[in-house]
């Protein structure tokens, strides 16, 4: 047996930074999707693909093994979001495989998401620690609900959210020709599962097929970074070519235990497009021209104030309206007398009840779309209690069991 695999990852088109990572060493295969302000959720997201670097395969018990390096991890998460104020509050989902002979071993935690795609039909093998996904397991949303539901993004699990995380464990028999794929809810919430199925099914070439999803999901809207790891267990499906801009595809071949395939995933890379050096264009004869200048300096403008124009309805950020935080549509600048925003959405939590660093983050008006100002407003609300929007049942319908416990939001 000699998998084959390909991974691909890409920051999707609304999302300014990449906090997915991804790693594929035969025969570990992960996804991870971090959350948390500024770079914390990259940071988490980076230290859960890299601690599997340390895992030793071979032998009998290769999942314990995996498993137990999973909840070290955990801790060292926690310990750094604890120490670090920067990082406060950040975490990841994790999705790990390890392949043995003849079957596919999961450690998983969080709303990353692993499927076997046999002979044409998906099945997932994994299920979503979210709010959203408990309510579909509790029989009150449906799936075709959850897509749209205001709080599919905040996730019940999550790897640095406690001292003790909860692994679900999984092993599951192979069969040749099956394929094996992770990837983080950026494909899923964009891409309906019967489409994810068609594209394995078309496709023949691993890093062709990857890149695939990643097209389908950015074409699906892109909201949220992508990644995904495909496995052929039994190596059928060539892995396909390297690299090839953009998204950043890698492929690979190899014996479970060995190290000839690429290390972690990439993290954020956009293809070589956006890295092509200015010096390399040919251009400057045409630069000598006045009238040249001129015509550049007027686009610049009219760019520059159509974009504002843009900014200004596109997005939103956080503040306090009087004592309340509220969500603002625009941007944070008065020109003169105008301003470039207004109040959008007021809600019932107020300032004293904000932590230091949430105070701080808010300060910063990082600019959102819509959704994601949304989120984080309703995970505000959500941890401080106040102002109830449509809120699910807090502690499920039938007692014991059914509690669900908010640990963050993947924004
Ligand atoms: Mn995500």
């Amino acid at each position: 047996m000699s998998a084959t695999f390909a991974t691909a990852t890409h920051t999707g088109l609304v999302r300014r930074g990449n906090e997915d990572a991804c790693f594929a060493r035969p025969p570990v295969f992960a996804v991870a999707d971090g959350m948390g302000g500024a770079l914390a959720g990259e940071v988490a997201s980076r230290m859960a693909v890299e601690a599997l670097e340390r895992f030793a395969p071979g032998g009998d018990g290769m999942a314990s093994g995996l498993a137990s390096l999973v909840e070290e991890v955990n801790a060292d998460i926690l310990a750094r979001a604890q120490s670090d104020t920067r990082r406060a509050g950040m975490g990841t989902t994790l999705t790990a495989a390890v392949l043995t002979d003849g079957a596919v071993d999961l450690v998983h935690v969080g709303d990353s998401r692993a499927y076997l795609w046999r002979q044409g039909e998906l099945r997932q093998l994994t299920d979503d620690h979210s709010l959203v996904g408990e309510m579909i397991r509790r029989g009150e949303l449906s799936p075709a609900a959850a897509r749209s539901h205001p709080q599919r993004s905040i996730i019940t699990r999550a790897l640095g959210a406690e001292e003790k995380v909860e692994l679900d464990r999984e092993s599951v028999a192979t069969e040749p020709g099956d394929l094996l794929l992770l990837c983080s809810d950026g494909l899923y919430a964009m891409v309906p599962d019967a489409a994810i199925a068609a594209i394995l099914a078309a496709g023949d070439d691993l890093a062709q097929t990857a890149g695939a999803l990643i097209e389908a999901a950015n074409a699906g809207g892109g909201a949220d970074n992508i990644t995904v790891v495909l496995v052929s267990p039994d190596g059928s499906r060539p892995a396909g070519g390297q690299g090839g801009p953009p998204p950043a595809v890698t492929a690979g071949s190899g014996e479970p235990g060995g190290t000839a395939a690429p290390d972690t995933g990439g993290h954020g890379e956009e293809g070589a497009a956006a890295q092509v050096p200015d010096s390399a264009s040919g251009r400057r004869p045409l630069w000598k021209s006045g009238r040249l200048w001129l015509a550049a300096a007027l686009l610049l403008l009219a760019a520059t104030v159509a974009a504002t124009w843009y900014m200004t309805r596109q997005v939103y950020y956080l503040d306090f309206s009087g004592d309340r935080l509220a969500i603002y549509q625009g941007v944070p600048v008065e020109l003169g007398p105008v301003s470039l925003s207004g109040l959008y959405r007021e809600s019932g939590v107020t300032r004293d009840e904000l932590m230091p660093y949430e105070l701080e983050r808010i300060s910063r008006h990082e600019l959102k779309s819509l959704q994601e100002a949304e989120m984080m407003l309703d995970n505000y609300i959500e941890q401080y209690g106040q102002d109830e929007p449509e809120r699910p049942p807090a502690g499920g319908r039938d007692g014991a069991g059914a509690r669900t416990t908010t640990v963050g939001v993947t924004v």
